[in-house]
């Protein structure tokens, strides 16, 4: 042990990451790898990307901070018009801050604000589906569903949070139920929830559009979600998007609700935004939650010290204006869609895969001991984990995560390449990917 940083393992200190170039990590054992998930879905555009270095260091040159009681500042102006540009959605105005927790407690505070303005001040509960994921800090994780990292904290996580199921077709729509029954019985579930609750107390339901950490890259059925917003709607409960992880590009699309049809009233965006060139997150939100605030008290009763800064919206901006350039989301689809089919040809009949699953570069697979009954392996076997390793040892690095299942623990590995990989890329991804699955499933200790 060498490290004093606290690390997530305390035992054993990691290696170190010295250089990124384009999709690669050089690392201090002497090895190059593949960086195939972008951290956890983070490098958008790589490590080191010119046009983005190029401008953190202009900014660096003019203006590195400035307070946000006094001042706005050109690069943060310039990336909300960006983001705004044609007001997608109805999404006219953006708050940033420093990353994606930090985002959606400031989401969740702004709702609260909205109802109080509008005369609603009743409106305190939140309703967002189990198996999500919303970030680490105290409000964030009394939102999210991912009860593995909830448990140690639950005494101390506010009782305005409820959960309803997600759509997780692969394993929650009932046999013999078919695609439109199982939606309609998760709108009467959420539908039930605002009754229960009282449906003039609720202030928003909380989704990811894909799933992101938890479950690893589940995409909702058709419909799903204007049956969601239909609930909201009946009941005037704002919709609040989390696309922290699947923003931005990430599915194909530069805002993955894009898919579905149906636009939030506030959306979270974090990762994807600034591609991991400086932290930021923050969100957008539609003129009926801002209009009655601005209209109102006339401010935003929240802020931090390094919301809208400098160095961080350059950095964003740049990596924006990139995506846009260099028209990167047709890369997303193509490469996307190549993902998929190899994926698919690799490890679509594994008897040990249970799922293969995603959209864009945003790819998941979910392991089960049996794929029958898909039931998952032991948790104690820590699956995920070894596939991280044996796929590392084969020069790739990918996302495990260990979505609960049943309230037990699952196993699913989530790969999201940069905006920028090629064709040979998605090739040498998913040899290693695949013989990274084939080694971690034939060393398994018997349990
Ligand atoms: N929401 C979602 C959907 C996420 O995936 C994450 C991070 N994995 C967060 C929120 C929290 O973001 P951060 O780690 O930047 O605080």
């Amino acid at each position: 042990m060498r490290s004093r940083l606290i690390q997530r393992n305390l035992r054993a200190d990691p290696p170190l990451a010295l250089r990124g170039e384009g999709i690669f990590l050089h690392d201090s054992n002497g090895r190059t790898i593949i960086d195939g998930s972008g951290g956890a879905a983070v490098a958008c555009l790589g490590h080191g990307h010119p046009r983005v270095l190029e401008a953190m260091a202009a900014q660096m040159a003019k203006l590195t901070y400035a307070h946000t009681a006094l001042y706005s500042c050109e690069s943060a102006e310039a990336l909300a018009d960006l983001v705004l540009e044609g007001e997608p959605g109805g999404l006219a105005q953006m708050y940033l801050c420093s990353s994606g927790s930090e985002a959606v407690e400031a989401a969740l505070k702004l709702a609260r604000q909205h109802f109080v303005e509008i005369g609603q001040p009743q409106r305190r509960h939140f309703i967002a589906r189990r198996q999500s994921y919303h970030g680490n800090t105290l409000g964030a994780l009394a939102a999210g569903g991912n009860m593995m990292r909830r448990a140690l904290y639950q005494p101390i996580l506010s009782d305005a949070f409820h959960h309803v199921s997600p759509c997780y077709a692969y394993r929650e729509r009932a046999a013999g139920e078919d695609e439109a029954e199982y939606v309609a019985r998760l709108a009467a579930e959420l539908e039930a929830e605002f009754q229960r609750l009282g449906p003039d107390s609720v202030a928003a339901f909380v989704a990811e559009p894909v799933v992101g950490a938890t479950l690893g890259c589940v995409t909702a059925l058709p419909g799903y979600f204007a049956a969601m917003r239909a609930v909201c709607d009946r009941h005037g409960a704002l919709l609040v998007f989390d696309e922290v992880m699947c923003g931005m590009g990430r599915t194909g699309t530069l805002h993955a609700w894009e898919q579905e049809g149906v636009a939030p009233d506030i959306q979270v965006v974090a990762k994807g935004l600034g591609g991991g060139y400086q932290p930021i997150g923050g969100f957008l939100a539609n003129r009926r939650v801002m209009d009655p605030i601005r209209d109102g008290s006339g401010g935003f009763m929240h802020g931090h010290t390094y919301q809208a800064h400098p160095m961080a919206a350059a950095a964003a901006l740049a990596v924006q204006q990139v995506i846009r350039e260099e028209k990167l989301l047709d890369n997303v689809q193509a490469m996307g869609a190549l993902l998929e089919a190899r994926l698919v040809d690799r490890l679509g009949n594994h008897r040990h895969v249970g799922d293969i699953r995603g959209r864009g570069l945003f790819w998941a697979a979910e392991f089960v001991a049996d794929r029958a009954s898909k039931a998952p392996f032991d948790p104690a076997l820590r699956l995920n984990d070894r596939i991280k390793q044996e796929a590392y040892a084969r020069g790739l690095a990918c996302y495990p995560m260990a979505g609960t299942i049943d309230g037990r623990r699952g196993d699913h590995v989530l790969l999201a390449p940069p905006y920028i990989a090629t064709e040979a890329d998605i090739e040498a991804i998913v040899t290693r990917f695949g013989d990274a699955v084939d080694a971690a499933l034939a060393n398994l200790p018997a349990s």
